[in-house]
């Protein structure tokens, strides 16, 4: 039998390269795999996510987390957050794991059914098992003040329940009056198209490279979901989708972009110490949504990229950089969380937390959700839903199992709001910059203060020192207060 490996290090890097491997099999799963492939896939995942699982837990490596805590220094560092895996990986059963994995196979075809027939009943058993077992995972962690700050740990480490109630309730009273404001005013007009795909392919491509998309380093390929992944930090794939109604594609390609700028800027040090990737969904989600939205949808970026994109599409003839950036701001409540403008996207994370932390609390059954969902779009966002395809049944996320995940989806505009004020802050220039073309400055300021440190610091820790502050969402308000006061006439 081959020895084991013995050092802290040589372990990291062993676990380090089982979720590489994982990351390189789920990447071609989504983009190149032919359709028989799957269950193949799946053999595979599965094998290197228990190896993974089974070397996190090993006891040995608690030993050499106990040495390099008591040697001190950067390995000490490591060994505080490897060691949070560990115990998290120790304290939940392996069988508890094992029938989370047995339930996500079966509910996940019930869901697609389901939603393609918006017929709840055939996924509410699934539902019903799925929120039991979140619940059982909260209950191996019984010194958390709520069960669902267990679940929360899994998407952002550090992040309370408590502290997402207030949070939520503030950005609920800035957004809510803001988006009826602007429905009360007329919409602008939208972008005469069309955008066949080969040409935005090419504007996708050259704004990437602005961002730092670099041919030696990176990847673009089409698939259903966009999505990133960084097989390790010079290796980082991007897909995208092509829409030929709008520039949806585009924005798509800068958020994905975002993710994956993050993860090619951690420090090379933490490279192999399960450490080198982004701390949190929330704060990777900070990262793409700051490229897509403070970048992609701003007057400045517009103002160098708009004679390009005029030459690519011949619709665009005669439009300004204000008539682009006001018809890549248009704001409308809909009914689906993923084509949300900046303005609505929270209110439609904010309706989701609420929904799962009253499942897990069990002040909610499952068979009341559909009729508590739509309530709350109502009330939210004024609209409502006709059936629960469109509302309770559009997202994968419960099929999966992933409670928790969602309130990270916000978050990530909270952040990146907080981040930006304090990047304009530092970098006086910025405007200037990006009018000219010029993202190395603001990439700059987002390695030197959040993509270097990977997984070292803690959500709060980094946004404290990044920011200047806490997480607070009165950035996000005035930045979206500010930007569609200014498109949409609104009274200050
Ligand atoms: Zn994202």
């Amino acid at each position: 039998m081959a020895s084991s490996p013995e050092t802290l290090h040589d372990r990291l890097g062993e676990l380090s390269d089982l979720g590489a491997a994982g990351a390189l099999v789920g990447w071609d799963r989504e983009t190149v795999m032919p359709p028989g492939g799957a269950e193949g896939h799946g053999e595979i995942l599965a094998t290197l996510e228990r190896l993974a699982h089974e070397r996190l837990a090993d006891p040995g490596l608690g030993r050499l987390l106990e040495a390099a805590t008591q040697a001190g220094g950067q390995d000490a560092a490591i060994a505080r957050v490897v060691r949070r895996d560990h115990d998290r990986a120790t304290r939940i059963p392996a069988e508890l794991t094992a029938e989370i994995a047995r339930t996500t196979a079966a509910a996940l075809p019930a869901w697609m059914e389901a939603r393609r027939d918006a017929d709840f009943a055939r996924f509410r058993p699934h539902l019903e098992r799925q929120v039991e077992l979140a619940r059982a995972v909260a209950a191996c962690f019984p010194e958390a003040a709520h069960p669902y700050d267990a679940l929360l740990e899994d998407y952002e480490p550090g992040a309370t329940t408590a502290q997402l109630r207030t949070v939520f309730a503030q950005l609920e009273a800035g957004l809510v009056p803001l988006v009826e404001a602007i429905a009360a005013r007329p919409a602008p007009a939208p972008l005469p198209g069309p955008f066949p795909e080969a040409a935005q392919r090419v504007l996708a491509l050259e704004v990437a490279a602005a961002m730092g998309f670099d041919a030696e380093h990176w990847r673009m390929d089409d698939a259903v979901h966009p999505f990133a992944s960084s097989i390790t930090p010079s290796d980082v794939r991007v897909t995208s989708r092509w829409d030929e109604q709008d520039l949806s594609g585009l924005l798509a390609v800068m958020h994905e972009v975002g993710h994956g700028l993050y993860e090619a800027g951690v420090d090379p040090a933490l490279a192999r110490t399960t450490l080198g990737s982004g701390v949190s969904m929330g704060i990777h989600e900070s990262q793409s949504r700051l490229w897509e939205n403070q970048v992609g949808r701003s007057l400045p970026f517009w103002r160098h990229w708009h004679p390009r994109a005029r030459e690519l599409f011949p619709s665009l003839a005669g439009l300004s950089a204000e008539d682009l950036h006001r018809a890549l701001n248009v704001v409308h409540p809909t009914l689906i969380r993923v084509e949300a403008d900046e303005a609505t996207y929270s209110l439609h994370v904010i309706l989701r937390f609420e929904l799962e932390v009253a499942l897990v609390e069990g002040t909610l059954a499952v068979a009341d959700l559909p009729a508590a969902w739509n309530d709350r779009m109502r009330e939210l966002l004024g609209i409502e839903v006709p059936d629960d395809a469109h509302g309770c049944l559009q997202d994968v996320h419960w099929a999966h199992g992933s409670i928790g995940y969602f309130p990270t989806y916000a978050l990530g505009n909270v952040v990146a709001a907080q981040l930006w004020e304090a990047a304009r802050r530092d970098l006086p220039g910025l405007d200037d910059a990006l009018a000219a073309g010029d993202c190395a400055p603001l990439l700059g300021w987002l390695r030197e203060h959040v993509h270097r440190h990977g997984r070292l610091l803690d959500p709060p820790d980094l946004v404290e020192r990044a920011a200047g502050g806490p997480l607070d969402p009165a950035p996000l308000l005035a930045y979206l207060e500010d930007k569609y006061g200014a498109l949409y006439g609104l009274p200050r």
